[in-house]
């Protein structure tokens, strides 16, 4: 019998393995992933910010985890010898009609205690020379990393404590009782006191199974990139990002240097047909059937039908998806651009059909959901992981013991 059972070998799954080391230090962890390799969802197909706060609500757990988290994510890196760069990024405004959106965000910026600057069209010229703006925010505690990197090191301290992490092993059938969790799996049946689902694109699913209904699905949401050709990375020297739309802030192409030295230019959000569908072809009939018969799907799409268009167009069209980065560097050119593997965004909406934009987590009998962990959860992770286990409850630390 384990003390504890982790769903999903995603960043969130593994910090959250890490965590309970610290409160429990002689707990039996396993972490069940179906995959054959840790992070090979959302974790291993992001653009690899380390994300400084700067857009969310002030109080709310993604304002609050993204400030904390980028700083214990780039201790961590130090920490481990990760790869890492605390480069900076800009806040671009184009156009006029954006100037008094970039001062509200500047303003949010200020409420989520970060510091950042405003910079006017000289200085911003100065930082990102190929940038077409009227103004910006600079951003200098934003960074990038390979997220990747970083779960495959939470993976080993896992490891080194005596956890458990059974790749290839998928969780298929949770019954939950009041003082332990029988979990059916592809390879068997496992037992444990508690389970914590940090199944990202499919926790609403394993939350169902274990018998919680949650008032919100998940819907997957591809993001795709482009990468600049070689000859073309220097177009772009840190992070350079749109002003967000109030009314849709995860829409917005964007140029992210990665740790890599490549520079990768996107992503876009088309609705997925399949939850791990990272070609446009990928198509998977129950999830398909479960995203279209959504009520909530309809109910966000009445009031997001001219940008979900505009999201498809640049999906099909390269020269629309040029356009868009054009808005930023306009000396960029198709031929600048190659195609670049895809993302999948897990995106809960609720059943009234609003995106739940907060960080969710609910804590049942003998189990704990993740329900939804959208960007900036990588950047979070240590700090969503630290939160689960405080959840806890406290007649669990008898494991202590
Ligand atoms: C295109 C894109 C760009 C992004 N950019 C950034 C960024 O720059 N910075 C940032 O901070 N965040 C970013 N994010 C968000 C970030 O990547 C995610 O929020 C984060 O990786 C979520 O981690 P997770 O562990 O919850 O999910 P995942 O990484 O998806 O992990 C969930 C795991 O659960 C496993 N699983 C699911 N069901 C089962 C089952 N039944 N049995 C066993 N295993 C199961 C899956 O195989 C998977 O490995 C981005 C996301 C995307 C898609």
């Amino acid at each position: 019998m384990y003390d504890f059972a982790i769903v999903g070998g995603g960043i969130v799954g593994l910090s959250t393995g890490m965590a309970l080391y610290e409160r429990f230090p002689n707990a039996k962890v396993v972490v069940i992933e179906k995959e054959n390799a840790v992070a090979d969802h959302q974790t291993g197909h992001n653009s690899g910010v380390i994300h400084s706060g700067i857009y969310y609500k002030p109080g709310s757990f993604k304002a609050r985890f993204a400030k904390a988290g980028s700083k214990s994510m780039t201790e961590f890196c130090q920490m481990h010898d990760i790869d890492h760069d605390i480069c900076g990024k800009v806040i671009v405004a184009t156009t006029p009609e954006e100037l008094p959106l970039l001062d509200n965000l500047y303003e949010r910026g200020l409420e989520n205690e970060l510091k950042i600057q405003k910079i006017g069209a000289g200085e911003l010229h100065e930082i990102e020379p190929h940038v077409n703006g009227l103004g910006a925010i600079r951003v200098p505690m934003a960074g990038i990393v390979n997220y990747r990197q970083v779960s495959e090191k939470f993976a080993e301290i896992i490891r080194s404590n005596g956890g458990e992490i059974k790749l290839g092993t998928k969780v298929e059938k949770i019954d939950e009782k009041k003082d332990d969790v029988t979990i059916e799996t592809s390879k068997g049946t496992i037992k444990a006191r508690m389970i914590i689902n940090c199944a990202g694109l499919h926790s609403d699913r394993v939350a169902k199974s274990a018998g919680y209904k949650t008032d919100m699905k998940i819907l997957p949401f591809r993001g795709e990139y482009y990468k600049l050709v070689p000859e073309k990375r220097h177009l772009v020297k840190h992070l350079i990002y749109p002003v967000p739309n109030p009314k849709f802030p995860f829409l917005g192409v964007h140029f992210t240097r990665m740790i890599s030295g490549e520079v990768d230019a996107g992503p876009n959000a088309v609705l997925s047909f399949k939850r791990e569908g990272y070609k446009k072809t990928d198509f998977n009939l129950r999830d398909f059937t479960e995203s279209v018969t959504y009520k909530g799907l309809w109910k966000m799409a009445s009031g997001f039908v001219k940008e979900g268009f505009d999201e498809y167009v640049r999906s099909f069209s390269k020269a629309k998806f040029v356009e868009s980065l054009q808005q930023l560097i306009p000396e960029i050119q198709a031929d600048d651009l190659i195609a670049a593997p895809a993302g999948v965004r897990a995106q809960a909406l609720s059943d009234d059909g609003k995106m739940v934009d907060d960080f969710h987590i609910i804590v049942g009998a003998s189990s704990i959901h993740v329900c939804n962990a959208p960007s900036p959860a990588a950047t979070a992770s240590i700090e969503i992981g630290k939160e689960v286990v405080r959840r806890i409850p406290v007649q669990a630390h008898l494991i202590e013991a």
